[in-house]
C-alpha cells in the first residue's frame, strides 16, 4: 500500500490502518496538517460507517484484527479492508469473522522512477494572431488526447529534433492527458494524489516525455479546427485564422452521446448544473466540486465501462448511487449474460441501486426542491429516480464533422474516418484512436474506443507520417478496474456479446447443483468464438507475470480452435492458475 517517498499524509493514514481504521476506527492523535486531519476524519468516518453493524472481536498482533461483520454487510466492508488488509480465505469462506493482516507489513519494492519531462517544458503555445502569410508547420495534429499524444511520442523518439515542426490544436484548455483515470483513481483517496496533474511522471494525469526534445513542440489549446480543405492542405480555427500542414493528423477522439431529453435538460437553465456528460478533466472537477457541495446522491445513466466504473467510485465515496442501464445487466454489450447479471448484483453489495431494462423518458426538477432532478423511467424495477447529480454515460459519437467537411470517407456501418492499416485516409491525411476505423488484417474492420488503441494506432500514424511504413499488427488490449468489487479483467481482439463464449472460470466454492453461487468468480477467462476459433478474450483476475495477455494474443492470431479442448486446456492456454473449484460456461450468440 503506502509505499516510500508517499509523504508525510502517506505515513499518517497508514497509521490509522494499522491502528484505528479496524480496531478503534477513531483518528489518530496529532495528524500532520489541518487537511491531513479532515481526510483522516472522513476515512474514520466512512469506516465506521460501513462497519456501524460490526464488532471488533480481538487484536491477535498489532498488524492484525479480528472483526465481526454483519453478514449482510461483509462485501462492503471487505471491499474498504480490502485496500488496506491482506483478508485470510478461510475468514472468507466463514463469511462471518475476517481476519485482516496489514497489507503495509509486506515488503514493497522500492521502484525508482526516472524523472521525466513536464507538458510545461514540452509544449510551447502558438499564438495564431501572429500569423501573417502562409503557414505553418510541416506535421499538424488535430484533437489534444490519447492518441495524439501517441503519434508524438513516437516521432520525438524517431527524430527528437522533430518537436519544432509539430503543431498540436486541441479544443480543451489541458495538455494532452489521459482520461482513464477520471472514473477510477481520480476517485479513490489512496491513489488520487499519484495523479495530480501537475506531476511529472508515468502517472500524471498529464503526459509527460520520458527525455527533453530538442526544441519545442507548438501547442494551441481551447481553439476548434472549424473547417478542413484537403486539396489546399489548410485547416481553419474557431478564431477564424487558418493554418497549412504538409502531413495531417486526424485524431479527433468522440463526443459523449446526448439522447433528445438529455440534450433538453442541458439546454436548460433549471437543470443544467445537475445534468452533465462525462469525458473531459473538467467535466470530473465539476462533478466532484458538485458532489462536494451537496449529497443528495448521484444517478448514473449507462451501463457500459463508464457508467460502470463511475457508479462504483461514486459509491466508494459514501454517495447514494442509482445507476440506471436499458440492458438486463451491466457491461452488456461486451459480457456474457450470466456475468452481466452477476456484475450488478455486486454492484448492489456495495450500494449501487441497479435500475435495470430501463429506458430514461424524461428529467424535470423535483417540485418544492431547488437542487433535486427527477429521471421518469420506464422499468420493471421502478418508475422515477432522484439525484441531484445526474452523470450521462451513454457512449460517444466518434467526432467526424472536420472529415465530412472534407470529403473525406466515413465508415456507415460502424463511424469513424476509414483509414488503412497504415492509419492513413489519403496520402497525407492520417487518422488515429477512437475516431478512426481501421482495417485490422486478422479480424477485419474496427473501431476501437480504448486507450491502447489509441496508444498503437498513434504511434503508427506519426512514424509514417514521418516516412515509416508502419503496420496495425498487435492487437490492442483494453482493461477495466472495479476494484471496489474486487473486479479486475483485461480484455484483446473481439469481445462483443453477440458472438459464442466458452469460459472457465475458478471459483471460491464448489458449484451448487452444478451452478456457481453468488460472488464466486474469482478469476476465469472468457473466449469469445467465432466458427470455432478464438477471436477475442477476456482475462478476469488475471495473475501478474502470467503472460497470460501475450498468451490471448497469440491465440487470437493463430484462429486457434476450441473444438474439442478439455477444461484443463482451455484454462491451461492462458495459464489460469490452479483451483480446486472450477467450471466451464458456454453461451450461444445473444
Ligand atoms: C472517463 C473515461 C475512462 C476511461 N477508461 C478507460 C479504461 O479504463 N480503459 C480503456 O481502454 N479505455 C478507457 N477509456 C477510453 C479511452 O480514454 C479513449 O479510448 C481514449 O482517450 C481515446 O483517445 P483519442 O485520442 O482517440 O480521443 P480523445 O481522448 O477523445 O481526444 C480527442 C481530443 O480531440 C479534441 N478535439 C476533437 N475535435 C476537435 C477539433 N475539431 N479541434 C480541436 N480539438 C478537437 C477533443 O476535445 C479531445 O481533447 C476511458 C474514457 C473515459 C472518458
Amino acid at each position: 500500500m503506502w509505499g516510500p517517498g508517499r509523504g508525510l499524509l502517506g505515513a499518517a493514514l497508514a497509521a490509522v490502518s494499522t491502528n484505528a481504521y479496524v480496531t478503534r476506527a477513531e483518528p489518530i492523535k496529532d495528524p500532520a496538517s489541518a487537511t491531513d486531519k479532515q481526510k483522516i476524519a472522513d476515512l474514520v468516518a466512512r469506516a465506521k460507517k460501513v462497519l456501524a453493524d460490526g464488532k471488533i472481536v480481538a487484536q491477535t498482533a498489532p498488524r492484525q484484527a479480528h472483526v465481526r461483520v454483519d453478514p449482510g454487510e461483509e462485501t462492503r466492508a471487505r471491499a474498504i479492508l480490502d485496500r488496506y488488509y491482506t483478508i485470510s480465505a478461510e475468514a472468507v469462506a466463514a463469511n462471518v469473522t475476517t481476519t485482516a493482516s496489514n497489507k503495509e507489513s509486506k515488503p514493497q519494492p522500492s521502484k525508482k522512477k526516472k524523472p521525466r519531462t513536464p507538458p510545461s517544458s514540452i509544449f510551447e503555445d502558438f499564438d495564431t494572431t501572429a500569423i501573417s502569410g502562409p503557414c505553418c508547420k510541416r506535421y499538424v495534429i488535430c484533437g489534444g488526447g490519447t492518441a495524439a499524444w501517441a503519434a508524438i511520442e513516437s516521432m520525438l523518439e524517431i527524430d527528437p529534433s522533430v518537436a519544432k515542426d509539430i503543431l498540436l490544436i486541441t479544443d480543451e484548455e489541458h495538455y494532452p492527458y489521459n482520461r482513464t483515470v477520471l472514473s477510477k483513481e481520480l476517485w479513490d483517496d489512496d491513489k488520487k494524489e499519484l495523479f495530480r496533474s501537475e506531476q511529472a511522471s508515468k502517472d500524471a494525469v498529464e503526459y509527460a516525455y520520458k527525455a527533453q526534445p530538442q526544441g519545442k513542440v507548438s501547442i494551441i489549446r481551447g481553439k476548434r479546427v472549424s473547417f478542413l480543405d484537403v486539396d489546399e492542405k489548410r485547416l481553419t480555427l474557431s478564431d477564424s485564422s487558418s493554418l497549412h500542414y504538409d502531413k495531417l493528423l486526424l485524431a479527433t477522439g468522440g463526443s459523449p452521446k446526448s439522447p433528445g431529453y438529455i440534450s433538453a435538460a442541458l439546454a436548460s437553465p433549471d437543470l443544467a448544473e445537475n445534468v452533465s456528460v462525462f469525458r473531459t478533466l473538467e467535466d470530473y472537477k465539476r462533478l466532484q466540486q458538485g458532489l462536494k457541495k451537496k449529497d443528495l446522491g448521484a444517478v448514473v445513466i449507462g451501463g457500459g465501462f463508464l457508467g460502470t466504473e463511475l457508479a462504483i467510485a461514486l459509491a466508494s465515496t459514501s454517495q447514494k448511487v442509482s445507476l440506471v442501464v436499458a440492458e438486463a445487466g451491466v457491461l452488456y454489450k461486451v459480457l456474457p449474460r450470466y456475468v452481466c447479471e452477476y456484475l450488478a448484483r455486486r454492484l448492489s453489495e456495495v450500494g449501487v441501486n441497479v435500475i435495470r431494462s430501463a429506458i430514461v423518458t424524461g428529467a424535470s426538477k423535483k417540485p418544492g426542491t431547488a437542487d433535486v432532478v427527477t429521471l421518469d423511467i420506464v422499468s420493471p424495477d421502478a418508475d422515477h429516480v432522484e439525484g441531484n447529480k445526474i452523470i450521462v454515460a451513454v457512449g460517444i459519437d466518434p467526432d467526424v464533422s472536420l472529415a465530412m467537411d472534407a470529403d473525406l470517407e466515413v465508415d456507415d456501418r460502424l463511424g469513424g474516418i476509414r483509414v488503412n492499416d497504415f492509419m492513413m485516409v489519403e496520402p497525407d491525411v492520417f487518422a488515429a484512436g477512437d475516431v478512426a476505423s481501421f482495417h485490422d488484417r486478422g479480424l477485419g474492420r474496427r473501431r476501437v474506443e480504448h486507450w491502447d488503441h489509441a496508444v498503437v494506432s498513434g504511434r503508427i500514424a506519426g512514424k509514417n507520417m514521418m516516412g515509416q511504413k508502419a503496420r496495425y499488427g498487435l492487437q490492442s488490449m483494453f482493461w477495466s478496474d472495479l476494484t471496489n468489487i474486487g473486479v479486475s479483467f483485461t480484455a484483446v481482439g473481439l469481445v462483443d456479446s453477440t458472438l459464442e463464449t466458452l469460459a472457465v472460470w475458478n471459483l471460491s466454492s464448489a458449484p451448487v447443483n452444478g451452478a456457481p453461487s453468488a460472488n464466486s468468480y474469482t478469476s476465469g477467462v472468457v473466449y469469445f468464438v467465432k466458427n470455432f476459433e478464438i477471436v477475442g478474450a477476456v482475462l478476469w483476475n488475471p495473475k501478474k507475470g502470467s503472460g497470460s495477455l501475450r498468451r490471448a494474443r497469440a491465440l487470437i492470431s493463430a484462429k486457434t480452435s476450441v473444438s474439442g479442448l478439455s477444461q484443463n486446456t482451455l484454462a491451461g492456454l492462458v495459464n489460469l492458475e490452479e483451483s480446486s473449484h472450477r467450471t466451464t460456461i458456454r453461451t450461444n450468440t445473444k
